[in-house]
């Protein structure tokens, strides 16, 4: 059998009518980009999170690069990040001048809330906290951190969107809620998108401004903004699917539970699950001490996995400037050596599931 992490096809071919239905609605009306689908979609997002306003933008980092631009984040400012995230939420704080300061992950995966204090400095202004893998870090010790020292709070939600933590949304818990919904994330558009949702609407009329030349009227430049607008196709998909994320969360919970209580080997490492939050499983990621022969041997029985992800930030090419070396961030390089993500897609059969238990019990290391 041959199963690739994700097949994108399958999670269109779910509700294939209605997608194609929104599509057709908006080729037809002649409107294409920032529009009615795209207020009602903010609208629908906003509600969905339980936030005021939602911005749509035109991809996740720019969901986060504009998030710090518009809290006013730069220069000497030192933003503290969790050192085995994407990179793309660090290039956020890097493309507004401030400087990252990483700080090691938790045994979820997530910001290590016991190692935050120890990193603020006079110069830290904001925590990016990042919901990896669809699990929410531990935010009721993170908002009490941010708010004793004065320091904002922006949530990095690319892979979160449904989790919660202690009922909460994540997204809902800073002054900005970051989410990509680029194809492969649990709410995919068919092409790049992102939004920002936030209860401050000083910080929403920004953001607005910003995705959008920086103007609010037509040819009244006030700020010095980008392109980065939501267009009307990815919106009326998106809204549809929206209706639609609660089954497709479900969906991935069964998938993760087979693969949970079906897993038994004692050279795999499953993940931990944290009370009060539940997971959405993004991607669904195991640790072993022997990962790459263990991905060869997958590979070699048709199973495609990825790597989420192999360089940390802090050892990438493009930060060297920042003059980081191996063995700065011991928990962080480890999770880069041993972490794999198995397949995991709406869509996926049962059968598949089942392949791929088989296949994970049958390695001998
Ligand atoms: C996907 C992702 C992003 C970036 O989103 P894009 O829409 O691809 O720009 C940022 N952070 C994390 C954690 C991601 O997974």
């Amino acid at each position: 059998m041959k199963i690739d992490l994700a097949v994108l096809g399958r999670q269109f071919e779910l509700y294939q009518e209605e997608y194609e239905e929104a599509a057709l609605r908006v080729l037809r009306s002649g409107w294409y980009v920032l529009g009615p689908e795209v207020e009602a979609f903010e609208q629908a997002f906003a509600a969905y999170v339980g936030r005021k306003y939602c911005i749509g933008v035109g991809s996740g980092l720019d969901a986060l690069t504009l998030s710090v631009r518009a809290l006013g984040i730069g220069g000497r400012d030192e933003v503290l990040v969790p050192a085995n995230t994407y990179i793309a939420t660090v290039l956020a704080i890097t493309a507004n001048g401030a400087t990252p300061v990483f700080v090691e992950p938790d045994a979820y995966f997530t910001l290590d809330a016991a190692r935050i204090e120890a990193a603020i400095t006079e110069r830290t202004k904001a925590i990016m906290v990042v919901h990896l893998y669809g699990q929410a870090a531990q935010m009721d010790t993170i908002c009490r951190i941010a708010k004793a020292h004065g320091l904002h709070l922006i949530e990095d939600c690319a892979q979160s969107h449904g989790a919660k933590f202690d009922g909460t949304m994540t997204g809902a818990f800073g002054d900005a809620g970051c989410f990509s919904f680029y194809p492969t994330k649990n709410l995919g558009a068919f092409g790049d998108a992102g939004a920002v949702v936030t209860d401050d609407a000083e910080l929403a009329k920004t953001l607005r401004m910003l995705r959008n030349y920086g103007s609010e009227k037509k040819y009244h430049n006030k700020i010095l903004g980008v392109n980065s607008r939501l267009d009307e196709l990815q919106a009326a998909l998106l809204r549809t699917k929206l209706g639609h994320l609660a089954e497709l969360i479900a969906e991935r919970e069964r998938i993760a539970a087979a693969y949970l209580d079906g897993i038994q080997n004692p050279a795999i490492r499953l993940p931990k699950l944290r009370r009060n939050a539940n997971h959405v499983w993004h991607q669904f990621v195991i640790q072993t001490e022997d990962r790459d022969g263990f991905q060869t041997y997958l590979a070699d029985h048709g199973i495609q996995t990825v790597i989420h992800y192999p360089i940390p930030p802090h050892l990438s090419e493009c930060y060297q400037y920042l003059g980081h070396k191996a063995g700065d961030y011991p928990v962080a390089e480890h999770m880069a050596k041993t972490v794999l993500s198995l397949p995991m897609f709406n869509g996926m059969r049962e059968d598949e599931v089942q392949y791929v238990i088989e296949t994970v019990n049958g390695y001998v290391k």
